[in-house]
């Protein structure tokens, strides 16, 4: 408003000045300059609008129990939050309040949500915002937009009555990073030092306490100011869910969805190892999609199937190999599938020659459970099931293709794992210590060992391989169970 009436009282004096034949030129190039200056030089870029989410509203904020999994997370989280909820007591027992946590984890396992549920649980103000918001090239900025954050948090705290603030930095690595590591350091570090000057002062205003909840996965490049006690003092760890978690999570996000009654979410959360809560919050919804499409009343499991494989693999594609090529690809998944098999039974879900991403068919394993540390027989089992796809075109037709390019690629990062893990014949080593070329000579031998006993394995299953690509060929999909009742019966028929 005030910049409307502004520029109306500036328009109308140029206007008299030109009717008193008063040259204006010099005064619209100044003036010009000015509001190029203003504009650019972050004067004006310093107004950042943050995302603001009041407690109490209805949308926006969560609630604890929406959030699946990360018992431990939410523990912790809500014993920080006490001195929020509850100050006397926290007072009457001398305990310093706490001013800042810090989430730390992978991308889409809630870090966010949980903020939000912490201002929920505490009637708060939520305002939100990312460490990219406050990082512009131009001094002074970023420290600007980090006192604005935090004084508007604080007003509107006032004027909504509420007694406390949340305020969230998403990727708070952007502006916590180590001072001096980054090239324009002058700006950034100006940035981190007014964080923390807000952060200092918070304990002086009585009247909203403010609580910073800030998020990253990378916490070993904060600035050590930023995570001593006092800041950050409370470092809580959000991981990838768990088996159960991952239930739960789907349970949530499938309670507004039609499920049909053989729709198993254990079933499902077992097969999706490694998935985020974002990952399963897709999961649930591309099945749903999937679903309409094809005008169905409710969610089988196999919506759900085919949505796993969307959100690990993308979207179907049209591409269709020619028959040869088709072939070759069904005989190069059954070969994973079957060494799959043999080295862990019961691990394949289902091989398939649907295209999707940059692969033309895919075979996909359902861990037994959850594993978070691997033996090297383990990794040498992976690296056979990755050579499977290789060793079985070359069984059948007597060449590989380059299909099998990021299967080598895999097996390689699996070896190097086994030499950083002390596990390979050069024992407790450091990779970047040890010469490029006895690094290869490792990895090369660990691969050959495996390319050895999977030839062993195909060779005499050569007939097996060409029966189940055949029915891969028609249907497109075969199940991990009419694999393994094929396989079943080639052995009784060679033990015969
Ligand atoms: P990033 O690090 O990428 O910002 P984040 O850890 O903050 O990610 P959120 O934004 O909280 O992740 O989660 C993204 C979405 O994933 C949520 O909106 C929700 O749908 C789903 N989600 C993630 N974790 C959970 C969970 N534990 N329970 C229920 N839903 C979840």
């Amino acid at each position: 408003m005030i910049i409307e009436i502004a520029l109306g009282a500036g328009a109308a004096v140029l206007v008299v000045l030109i009717w008193q034949g008063v040259n204006i030129a010099p005064m619209v190039f100044f003036g010009a300059l000015i509001y190029l200056l203003y504009h650019f030089a972050g004067v004006k870029g310093g107004n950042k609008k943050f995302a603001v989410v009041e407690s109490g509203s209805t949308t926006g904020l969560v609630k604890f129990k929406q959030i699946g999994g990360q018992q431990t997370a939410k523990k912790e989280l809500l014993e920080a939050l006490d001195f929020i909820r509850y100050p006397e007591r926290v007072a009457s027992m001398g305990i310093r309040p706490l001013k800042g946590i810090l989430l730390v984890g992978p991308p889409g396992t809630g870090k966010t949500l949980l903020a939000k549920a912490a201002a929920q649980y505490t009637d708060s103000i939520f305002m939100s915002s990312s460490g990219s918001e406050f990082i512009e090239m131009y001094a002074g900025v970023g420290a600007q937009r980090v006192r604005q954050l935090f004084e508007k948090a604080r007003s509107l705290a006032q004027k909504g009555k509420k007694k406390s603030a949340i305020i969230f930095i998403d990727e708070i690595e952007i502006l916590g990073g180590k001072r001096g590591s980054h090239s324009s350091h002058h700006e950034y570090d100006q940035t981190l030092n007014q964080l923390l000057v807000e952060m200092d002062g918070m304990a002086l205003d009585q009247s909203v306490r403010t609580l910073v909840i800030g998020a990253t996965n990378r916490a070993d490049i904060l600035d050590g100011a930023l995570i001593r006690p006092g800041r950050f003092d409370r470092i809580v760890q959000v991981d990838l869910p768990d088996v159960d978690a991952r239930h739960e999570i789907l349970r949530l996000h499938t309670e507004n969805k039609p499920l049909s009654e053989c729709t198993d979410l254990q079933k499902i959360a077992r097969e999706t190892f490694g998935f985020s809560g974002a990952h399963l919050e897709s999961v649930a919804n591309e099945a749903a999609i999937l679903a309409m499409r094809d005008e169905a009343e409710k969610i089988t499991q196999r919506y759900f199937a085919d949505a796993i494989d969307k959100v690990i693999m993308g979207e179907k594609l049209e591409r269709k190999p020619d028959s040869s090529e088709l072939w070759r690809v069904a005989v190069h998944e059954i070969g994973h599938a079957l060494i799959s098999e043999t080295i862990r039974p019961g691990s394949v879900s289902t091989v398939t020659t649907t295209s999707r991403g940059k692969a033309l068919g895919y075979m996909r394993q359902m861990p037994e459970k959850d594993s978070y540390i691997y033996t090297r027989e383990y990794i040498e089992g992976q690296i056979s099931i990755m050579l499977g796809g290789a060793v079985a075109e070359e069984v059948v037709f007597g060449d590989r293709s380059t299909g099998a390019a990021n299967d080598f690629q895999q097996a390689v990062d699996a070896a190097k794992k086994i030499i950083a893990a002390g596990m390979s014949q050069l024992g407790v080593v450091s990779l970047e210590d040890v010469p490029g070329r006895t690094v290869h000579r490792v990895i090369q031998k660990i691969i050959a060992a495996q390319e050895d006993r999977v030839r062993l394995l195909l060779v005499p299953q050569i007939e097996l391989i060409k029966e189940v690509a055949d029915i891969l060929v028609v249907q497109e999909k075969v199940s991990g169970e009419l694999l393994r009742e094929s396989l079943k019966a080639a052995q009784e028929k060679a033990a015969c």
